[in-house]
């Protein structure tokens, strides 16, 4: 292990003059912080835009934000693009001419289809580093961008979601040689053929866990607006905490199942290493954040409970459907055919219920009972809408059965109808689907009988 922190800023950290100040002060108050890894700029307010929505916009004539309904035309993100920089720069006091000048050629690459928009989404990372580093170099704290394209940050040729080469960690084992701080771009990698390509949405977090596992830190802290992991969504319980400390099993549990705290892939990296994630909060330094450990003792009961909504079930009848050798597999691959991300499958003699991602029958639902029905021939077939799975997970839940009596026994005494239970095969968390309608109310309850 190094006596070196990984410290990687998320888009609101980074998103205004003020904010990368704030960064500047958090890096420079402990030596160890030596490798810094930063996002694009973000929302600086609700209204705004991220910079790599932009981007995208740009790469794709519009067509980005066309299909989320949002009217703004390619011209207008790249004017926005640009705007943004150059205020971040006159506000940092830095000397940005060629940058923005470099930043404009940039947007007009001549590169098309997939590798364009990789290239383009890449932009928001490469010139916030470069600026950042500047800034740091002028306010006294020595520091040198280091971009994935001259240390080699390794990637598939999957320009969109581009997947990490092996070799890729040697290759950035030096960036935590010398005492100068390293102002590393997150999100992107380069292919073999020397292109651009980006990791998927929120991929920054991913670059900050390889550099992390490739220099063996002592710690990856991810600096973000939020406080750490909270026990429940704070939008819906007020008097939700942050949780201290988490296993990397429950995190990952947590996010499978609606917490949005982290890029799921950042995660292995590190839990492969033991090297701990610090999640903390940039506009709330003191505040103690979330640790998130190989191993936590004393192992809790729940530590936290989610909450995924829009889901559906299919239920499917068939006599001895048990029996029928391959049955659950050809079912599965109907609805991997047709995209449809499932969670759950509880099965019987006669009967099995698949627990869906409601978003993806939107148009499809016809074709995919007609495919089951004459594939699968079942005797009665129903697709039940508008379903809420509560998760509360917690490493103390194995062996233990006592929670998911007072889950059950909660929900029964304030009358709420259950319609799917089903326990984890680690038992480290059970699933309650319950209507949607009532939810948010489910939740209270569990949060009141098992954590609060
Ligand atoms: N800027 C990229 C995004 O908005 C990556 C990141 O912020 O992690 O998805």
């Amino acid at each position: 292990m190094r006596n070196i922190i990984v410290s990687k800023f998320g888009g609101s950290s980074v998103a205004t003059a003020t904010q990368i100040e704030k960064v500047r002060s958090i890096v420079a108050d402990d030596r160890k912080r030596r490798i810094v890894v930063v996002s694009a700029p973000g929302r600086s307010q609700q209204s705004e835009h991220k910079l790599t929505d932009h981007l995208i916009n740009v790469a794709t004539d519009g067509m980005h934000f066309r299909d989320q309904r949002i009217s703004i035309s390619s011209q207008d993100s790249c004017q926005a693009v640009l705007t943004r920089f150059a205020q971040i720069v006159e506000d940092l006091g830095v000397d940005g001419k060629a940058l923005l000048a470099s930043l404009e050629d940039d947007l007009h690459t001549n590169l098309t289809g997939k590798q364009r928009i990789a290239f383009l989404a890449s932009r928001g990372e490469h010139y916030n580093a470069r600026i950042i580093a500047d800034y740091f170099n002028l306010k006294g704290l020595p520091s040198v961008v280091q971009l994935p394209e001259n240390f080699g940050l390794h990637v598939s040729d999957k320009y969109l979601d581009a997947q990490v080469v092996e070799d890729t960690f040697d290759a950035m084992e030096p960036l935590a040689d010398g005492e100068t701080i390293a102002v590393i771009p997150g999100f992107y990698g380069v292919t073999a053929g020397g292109d651009v390509a980006v990791f998927s949405r929120g991929g920054s977090d991913l670059t900050g866990a390889l550099v992390a596992s490739a220099v063996d830190a002592e710690c990856y802290e991810n600096w973000t607006d939020v406080s750490g992991v909270f026990e429940v969504d704070p939008r819906l319980i007020g008097e939700a905490r942050t949780i201290p400390r988490l296993t990397f099993k429950e995190i990952r549990l947590l996010s499978s199942k609606g917490f949005n705290v982290f890029h799921l892939n950042a995660m292995m990296p590190c839990w492969e290493r033991k090297i701990p994630i610090h999640i903390r909060n940039t506009n709330k330094r003191n505040d103690p954040g979330t640790v998130i450990l190989s191993e936590r003792v004393p192992e809790e009961g729940v530590v936290g409970i989610a909450q995924l909504n829009n889901v559906a079930y299919i239920y499917i009848e068939k006599y001895q459907l048990g029996e029928e050798v391959g049955f659950t597999a050809s079912l599965l691959s109907i609805l991997q055919e047709f995209g449809i991300q499932s969670y759950h499958y509880p099965t019987d003699k006669d009967d099995i219920s698949v627990v869906v991602d409601q978003t993806g029958l939107t148009g499809t639902i016809n074709d995919l009972r007609r495919r089951i029905e004459s594939e699968l021939k079942p005797d009665f077939m129903d697709v039940v809408y508008n379903l809420s799975i509560l998760t509360p997970v917690g490493m103390g839940l194995k062996g233990n059965s006592y929670p998911i009596v007072a889950a059950l026994k909660a929900l029964g005494e304030k009358h709420i109808p259950i319609e799917m239970i089903d326990q984890s095969p680690s038992q480290v968390c059970f699933h309650i689907g319950v209507s949607q309608a009532v939810s948010d109310a489910a939740l209270k309850i569990l949060y009141d009988a098992l954590i609060g």
